[in-house]
């Protein structure tokens, strides 16, 4: 497959500035990042593609050499770090400050880049996924809800790092804790310097010669902690909360994944939630529909009191207007309760009880008036969208 352009990936001229490139390079990212775009394939890799343009394009000799011979200049010996697929903590260590000073860097888990020029310590902690199961009432006025999730955490004996002591904490010999190693090669376009990890300290810069007992080195240990989430009013089954940092913590000294929360509803004895709206199906009796009565009906806000008119047809509804869930995205709009009238039509009735119906039976008052007195379906239901 032939590679795209990289100043078109990231939607940039070829005389933009450094500054420009970045800002496009952070557009583009965002809009593929995968906590957005949970499970599509495509994205992932446009995310990956602009991330191997930016690669190129922030270093100033790469993208020298690109200007100069293409991709071409580029492949093999030319290419630095990631060989050829480049994976997503790869992306978030090397390119993580680039989220990392402004609001963005909530969305890309706080602590997820490791910011500010700083060497990479440790390798990323993984990303957790739980589900969290919500009653109406907790979805429509949102709740803090505190969960308990297995997890590795920080091991608190030596700090993370995996070390016993400070001085069994040495600089690598191999990079003389650079964590890079250069190195120069000839090629068919002459000579050409890659900057590699070093594979001695995997970047860290150092290693270790005395390991933590309690964590055995790796800086973490699995246990289980309680973890605080607040969940917005109006969210719906299917929807991803991302708490930064929360996720597993990373290896001597990595910086913790993300908790991903999946959201889940339970089901009401009563109502039913249709996006916005809450419906609740109401069955009165046939002389209630007669006469009319005063119903208490539930919400997902306590009850409410709901008039019912004398004459009432099976199949009204009626509204009570931002008794319903509100909007997550905007906290002004909020859905209606519809209430589903259904009339009962008695099914065991005495011989009395029938001998009394049936004098009432050859009443024209009786017979069913649809014309005058109920919409059809098909109105009721344009109705309840306007
Ligand atoms: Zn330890
Ligand atoms: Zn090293």
């Amino acid at each position: 497959m032939s590679k795209r352009d990289f100043y078109e990936i990231l939607g940039v001229s070829k005389t933009a500035s450094a500054e420009e490139i970045k800002k496009s390079y952070r557009k583009v990212a965002m809009q593929y990042h995968p906590d957005r775009n949970p499970g599509d394939k495509s994205a992932e890799e446009k995310f990956k593609e602009a991330a191997e343009a930016y690669e190129v394009l922030s270093d100033t000799d790469k993208r020298s050499q690109y200007d100069r011979f293409g991709h071409a200049g580029l492949s093999g010996a030319g290419r630095g770090g990631f060989g050829g697929g480049m994976n997503m903590d790869d992306i978030f260590s090397q390119f993580g400050d680039v989220f990392g000073d402004d609001i963005f860097g909530s969305f890309f888990g706080g602590g997820r880049g490791r910011g500010g020029g700083q060497r990479a310590r440790g390798v990323r902690g993984s990303n957790l996924r739980v589900k969290l199961k919500l009653t109406y009432e907790e979805i429509a006025k949102g709740v803090t809800k505190n969960i308990k999730v297995k997890k590795y955490t920080g091991c608190t004996t030596c700090g993370g790092n995996g070390a016993k002591d400070k001085g069994s904490i040495e600089t690598c010999r191999t990079c003389q804790g650079s964590g890079q190693v250069r190195k120069v090669q000839n090629t068919f376009l002459g000579q050409m310097q890659t900057v590699t990890t070093c594979p001695e300290c995997n970047g860290e810069g150092s290693t270790i010669t005395a390991k933590c007992s309690n964590c055995k080195g790796s800086g973490r240990i699995y246990g289980e902690e309680t973890i605080s989430i607040d969940v917005p009013a109006g969210v719906q089954a299917g929807m991803q909360l991302s708490v930064g940092g929360r996720g597993n913590a990373g290896e001597r000294g990595g910086a913790p994944g993300d908790l991903i929360v999946l959201i889940e509803e339970d089901t009401h004895p009563e109502l039913q939630r249709e996006g916005l709206n809450v419906v609740f199906d109401l069955h009165i009796s046939f002389t209630d529909a007669v006469f009319g009565i005063n119903a208490e009906v539930p919400t997902i806000d306590g009850r409410a009191k709901i008039k019912i008119p004398q004459g009432t047809q099976s199949g009204k509804i009626f509204r009570l207007k931002g008794k319903g869930f509100p909007n997550v995205h905007s906290s002004y709009e909020k859905g209606d309760q519809l209430i589903h009238v259904s009339v009962w039509t008695p099914q065991n009735l005495s011989d009395e009880e029938k001998a009394s119906l049936e004098k009432l039976s050859d009443s024209p008052n009786m017979k069913p008036q649809p014309e005058k007195s109920e919409k059809g379906f098909f109105d009721k239901i344009k109705d309840l969208f306007n």
